[in-house]
Order: structure tokens, then C-alpha cells, then sequence
């Protein structure tokens, strides 16, 4: 028996392992120091707990603990990274480049920083949804200051080759800075052999709390620095004032923990459950895949369903959640700028469907989507 509706849209946000829930409980009621406050016993064992997950969430990216900023989450951390170095280097060049499949959190900064002045590429990317990196060099000019490259796309999955952007980036003395915040939990992240200079994460999408997210600003080849967009308390090397929100970072430090012991093998499970369910539908002749068939995240299989995929995803969402693009351009009627940018029409972006799996679904859970998509594609197909 499935419990329905069956969650299928781990991509918009994961629930708490119960272990990061049990971590984080004592933190809400006894453990409820201000981790600033350095003369007594309550704000020293808050401060140690932050140490810790310092450390753990240092561990999941191969960083040192100190290169380590909490934040409210990915969109805070983007909006820190780009702004941030933009108003450090203004004077000294204004260019920067990143892609048109970013998500709205990297977009809409730098169309923000456009209007304050900076100089934007945008590079296009193919129809499997890489970038040229060929293109991403030749774009590069002698006052451009970042490179902006998410690590996997949170509509398609597709991981962009970041290790070779990360060595383009150092050869013309230019910062990288990657939105791994889908990649994370997901495929092996490593901050120097990838060469990324500042990188985004966000515990809700790896089985920790919403409201708890991370920026990572290398300290060492080079000293990476920015200027705060958060002024007050000083907390986090000055980068991010504000009192540390405690229980989200404690929840976030043991889903990264949990996220580096766990991540093969709850990875290969999934990747087992979504090959299953794409294969199935794909088969049916009804679907096109959506991306670069391989290099990408195991967790997603983002489907064009032709002219029944607007009524098959009503149908559906029922009692599966799904969602169409992206959950931020759900709500509007606005076609998928991630697929448009891939080269599918408004119509066909329109009928694209992204099942997004997790660690809690189950092999019952396929059968049932399965069997919802099968019969609603019927009566579909039966309209027209
Ligand atoms: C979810 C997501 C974000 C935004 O993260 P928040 O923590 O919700 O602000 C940014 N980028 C990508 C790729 C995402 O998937």
C-alpha cells in the first residue's frame, strides 16, 4: 500500500531525516544560548554546537571550517556572493558571466547588479542543457570579476563540467562561483579540485531544515573577499550579522554529516527507482527526456509529454506531487525558462514534467505513479 499523494518533488525541498529533527530539538528548549555570547555556559555550548556543524558541513565540501558562512539559505547566499564581490571589485572591472539556466536566485541578482551598473554575459547552453565551455572562455574579458556556474541544474539535473570551469576560471584570474545548492547530498562535491572560489548550499534540499543554508568563500589561492550585504552584530567573520540561528545550522551540520556517510548508497537507490520510472514512461513512446541523459544528478527525470502533458500534469498532481519546471515558476503560467534556454518551444516546456525522487520513496511508489500516469494519459489521449 503507497500513502498518497506520493511525494515526487524532492528537488523543491526534502523533509528532515528524523535524526537531523532530533538533533536540532534540544537546541529549540534547553540548548538556547546565543552562540555570541562568550561569558557564560549557555552561549559556550550554543558556540560549540555551531563549531561542530562548522565542521561537518566543511567536511561534506572539502573545505576548512573557518571558509564557512551560515546564512538563511541558498537565495541568501547567492544574493551575499554576487553582490558582495560586485561592490568589492566595481572599481576595478564590472563584467561578469553566467548562464541562462541559473536559477531565478542567481538571475535576478544579476539583472539587479545590470541596473546598478555591471556588465552581463549570458551564456546560452546547448539542447542537453551543457554550456561550450569553449563559448564560457572566449567570453571571458580583461575586466571580468566572476564567473557564475551552478554545479546541477534543479530542473533537469544536468551537472555542468565544473571542474574544467573552475581551471578556465584560474588560468584568467577570475572568481568562480558555483550554486551547488542541488548538487549537494547528491554527487561528491569538492571545493578545491573542483577550483571554486564561493559556493552556495541550502539544508532543505538534503534532508535538513528550511531557513538554514551556507556560503563558502575561500580563504587560501586566492583569499577570497566580499563586501557584507547584512551589516550589525558582526556575527560570521562580519559577512552575515545577525544572531546564529542555532537549531537550523546544529540540523544542517548533521544532514551534511549525514549526506557524506549515506550519499552512495542512498544514491544508487534512487538512481535504481527513477531509471525504473523514466524507463517505463519513456517506453510508452508518450515522453522525450528532458537533458544530458547521463551527466546528471540520479534523483530527476524531467519529461515532455507532448500536447496531453498540460492535462496529464492536473490529473496527476492529485495524488502525486509533481511539479512542472520549477516550483518558483509553477505558481505563474510562465513557461520553464531552464527548457526554453534548452531550445523546447513554450508548448512543449509547457508539458514538461519533473519527478523528483528521495530517500523516502519506495519501489510501491513507482508502481503507483506508473499506474496514475499510464490511465490519465489514456483519458488524454481519448479527448483528442
Ligand atoms: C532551491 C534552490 C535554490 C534556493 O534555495 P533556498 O535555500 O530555498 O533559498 C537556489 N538554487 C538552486 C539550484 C536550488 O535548487
Amino acid at each position: 500500500m503507497v500513502r498518497t499523494p506520493v511525494y515526487m518533488d524532492y528537488h523543491s525541498t526534502t523533509p528532515c531525516d528524523p535524526r537531523v529533527v532530533d538533533a536540532m530539538l534540544p537546541f529549540f528548549s534547553h540548548h538556547y544560548g546565543n552562540a555570541s555570547s562568550k561569558g557564560h555556559f549557555f552561549g559556550w555550548q550554543a558556540a560549540e554546537a555551531v563549531r561542530i556543524a562548522r565542521e561537518e558541513v566543511a567536511a561534506l565540501i572539502h573545505s576548512e571550517p573557518g571558509e564557512i558562512v551560515f546564512t538563511s539559505g541558498a537565495t541568501e547566499s547567492i544574493n551575499l556572493s554576487l553582490k558582495g564581490i560586485y561592490e568589492m571589485f566595481s572599481s576595478r572591472g564590472k563584467h561578469l558571466i553566467t548562464v541562462a539556466t541559473e536559477h531565478r536566485a542567481v538571475l535576478d541578482t544579476v539583472a539587479h547588479l545590470e541596473k546598478m551598473g555591471a556588465e552581463v554575459s549570458i551564456l546560452p547552453v546547448k539542447s542537453d542543457g551543457l554550456i561550450d565551455t569553449a563559448e564560457l572562455e572566449s567570453a571571458i574579458r580583461p575586466d571580468t570579476q566572476l564567473i557564475s556556474v551552478m554545479y546541477a541544474n534543479n530542473e533537469t539535473g544536468v551537472i555542468q563540467p565544473v571542474g574544467e570551469i573552475g581551471r578556465i576560471a584560474k588560468d584568467h584570474g577570475v572568481l568562480f562561483f558555483c550554486d551547488a545548492t542541488q548538487a549537494l547530498g547528491k554527487v561528491p562535491v569538492d571545493v578545491m579540485e573542483d577550483g571554486i572560489d564561493l559556493m552556495a548550499g541550502s539544508a532543505h534540499k538534503f534532508y535538513g531544515p528550511k531557513g538554514a543554508g551556507f556560503l563558502y568563500v575561500r580563504r587560501k589561492n586566492p583569499r577570497v573577499r566580499l563586501i557584507a550585504q547584512q551589516d550589525g552584530g558582526g556575527q560570521e567573520k562580519e559577512l552575515r550579522s545577525g544572531t546564529l540561528n542555532v537549531p537550523g545550522i546544529v540540523g544542517l551540520g548533521r544532514a551534511a554529516a549525514l549526506a557524506g556517510t549515506e550519499m552512495m548508497k542512498t544514491m544508487e537507490k534512487i538512481r535504481a527507482l527513477r531509471d525504473r520510472l523514466e524507463t517505463a514512461i519513456l517506453d510508452s513512446g508518450e515522453a522525450r527526456l528532458n537533458g544530458h541523459a547521463d551527466l546528471r544528478l540520479p534523483t530527476v527525470s524531467n519529461l515532455s509529454f507532448g500536447s496531453a502533458g498540460r492535462g496529464l500534469l492536473e490529473k496527476l498532481q492529485k495524488d502525486v506531487a509533481v511539479s512542472s519546471g520549477s516550483a518558483c515558476n509553477s505558481a505563474s503560467l510562465e513557461p520553464s525558462h531552464v527548457l526554453r534556454a534548452m531550445g523546447l518551444g513554450d508548448d512543449q516546456a509547457y508539458h514538461s514534467i519533473r519527478f523528483s525522487l528521495g530517500k523516502f520513496n519506495t519501489e510501491d511508489d513507482i508502481d503507483f505513479v506508473l499506474e496514475r500516469v499510464k490511465e490519465n494519459l489514456r483519458s488524454e489521449n481519448l479527448k483528442t
